[in-house]
């Protein structure tokens, strides 16, 4: 398969080179020149397929021949080991639980499946790429936990000072290895502003062969498509439309579902539910695209100020807002509303949520209003473990902390504090 680069000034380009460069040339992000709906034979077999199995013929077209087919199977199997749940919450709602892997965030998919096939195209050289990665909370730990260990390979982390909870933090700090966290005097846009910078600036890509780890990257952005695919699978019987409200931050997520209605997944609708950081919401009311500094909010991991992959959302409409709008509805809710739904969520059905499947739960309650023949499906992309603090303080109940998160809670934090860029790029002349 051959990525073109949105920004569309730099050459077609191979899936090993898009997920060694990350972002292309021309700073576009990469996009599969072509996708290619899965034939009809594949859905009425659906029933009959592993998730590995559906996940392995839904992305094969997106690699090609550059992953033969019994390495890209295990690459699948290695990052798919554990369950995708459908939990019903209430009429009309449930949640798919994307919490069940290593950092018990939805981003350990795409960071376990860019890590091995990272892994897989370093198998016979010596060359050592360094991956660079901004985070919000959820990126870092699932980033540094995929790659951990992994052949040629070094990743540095920059996460905001304070910005993060305890369990992100301790997540992405104590692994120590091929591991390495910066902690940045600032805000998440700030840490994304450094990684930027690093990517175009001369004396470092000079010395060192940088890629991200951010959804930008395709091997991170694609395997997402599975979740929704898992999804359809447990609700197809309910013959409903189903409709996938997302927690969106980077906007990566559900730009993957929307692949995966490309691929021909019957897919009614998309919500985009957001938290205040709402550039999106806006952009559908007003068709003005006017990215805004992040604001911190109790849902961290969406508190993105103008989201990289919205680029992508739009090329799969045609750049046409009005074919969009039929496609894609957003919505923006505060703190205040969140905890709210997190109290209601666990009064009438006994569920904990986190924040961020709270916002999605809001979106659905908002599309259900005037779609009510609908079966909306909102994305927990996170543990409630992981916003401890918020969430005991709002169901009044303690939560017991899961084995993974009770293995890195107690560890050692190992962190450099960086001021500004000069700082960080001192730190990578020496690294
Ligand atoms: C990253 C993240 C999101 C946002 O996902 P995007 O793909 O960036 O839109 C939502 N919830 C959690 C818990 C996350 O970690």
């Amino acid at each position: 398969m051959k990525y073109y680069s949105l920004n569309k000034q730099a050459p077609d380009s191979s899936f090993e080179n898009a997920v060694r460069i990350g972002l292309a040339p021309d700073r576009g992000l990469y996009f599969p020149q072509h996708i290619t709906p899965l034939d009809e034979d594949f859905f009425e077999k659906l029933d009959e397929l592993s998730n590995s199995e559906i996940a392995f013929k839904a992305i094969q077209q997106f690699i090609g021949e550059e992953i033969p087919s019994d390495d890209l199977k295990q690459i699948i199997e290695d990052t798919l080991n554990f369950d995708f749940p459908i939990v019903d919450i209430e009429e009309g709602i449930s949640t798919l639980e994307l919490f069940h892997g290593p950092t018990m965030a939805f981003k350990d998919v795409g960071a376990r499946f860019m890590a091995r096939c990272l892994g897989y195209f370093n198998r016979n050289n010596d060359a050592e790429v360094t991956v660079l990665v901004a985070t919000s909370g959820d990126t870092g730990g699932a980033v540094a936990s995929g790659f951990l260990g992994v052949k040629g390979v070094r990743v540095v982390i920059l996460y905001p000072s304070g910005k993060v909870s305890d369990v992100q933090e301790k997540q992405l700090t104590t692994l120590g290895q091929n591991i390495t966290a910066l902690e940045v005097d600032g805000t998440f846009d700030d840490c994304q502003d450094m990684v930027k910078k690093a990517f175009l600036d001369v004396d470092l890509t000079s010395q060192l062969e940088l890629t991200s780890a951010n959804s930008i990257n395709v091997a991170r952005w694609l395997p997402q498509m599975f979740y929704f695919m898992f999804a359809y699978k447990q609700l197809k019987a309910l013959d409903k439309p189903i409709v996938f409200s997302v927690p969106s931050g980077n906007f990566g997520n559900i730009c993957a579902g929307m692949v995966a209605q490309k691929l021909g997944f019957p897919i009614e609708h998309f919500i985009a539910s957001n938290n205040v950081n709402n550039v999106v919401t806006r952009f559908l009311e007003t068709n003005t695209y006017d990215p805004q500094p992040s604001i911190q909010t109790i849902s961290n991991a969406m508190d993105v100020g103008n989201p990289s992959n919205f680029i992508r959302i739009q090329a799969l409409h045609d750049y046409d807002l009005n074919k969009l709008k039929t496609n894609l509805s957003s919505y923006s809710f505060t703190d205040d509303e969140t905890k709210t739904a997190l109290e209601t969520i666990y009064s009438n059905s006994g569920y904990i949520a986190d924040p961020h499947g709270a916002v999605g739960y809001l979106g659905a309650k908002a599309h259900l209003t005037n779609h009510s023949n609908s079966q909306v499906v909102f994305l927990e992309t996170a543990h409630p473990t992981k916003f401890l603090d918020v969430v005991e303080d709002v169901i009044s109940k303690k939560i017991e902390l899961p084995p993974q998160i009770q293995a890195v809670i107690d560890q050692q934090k190992h962190a450099t504090f960086v001021k500004n860029y000069e700082e960080f790029k001192s730190f990578m002349l020496k690294f």
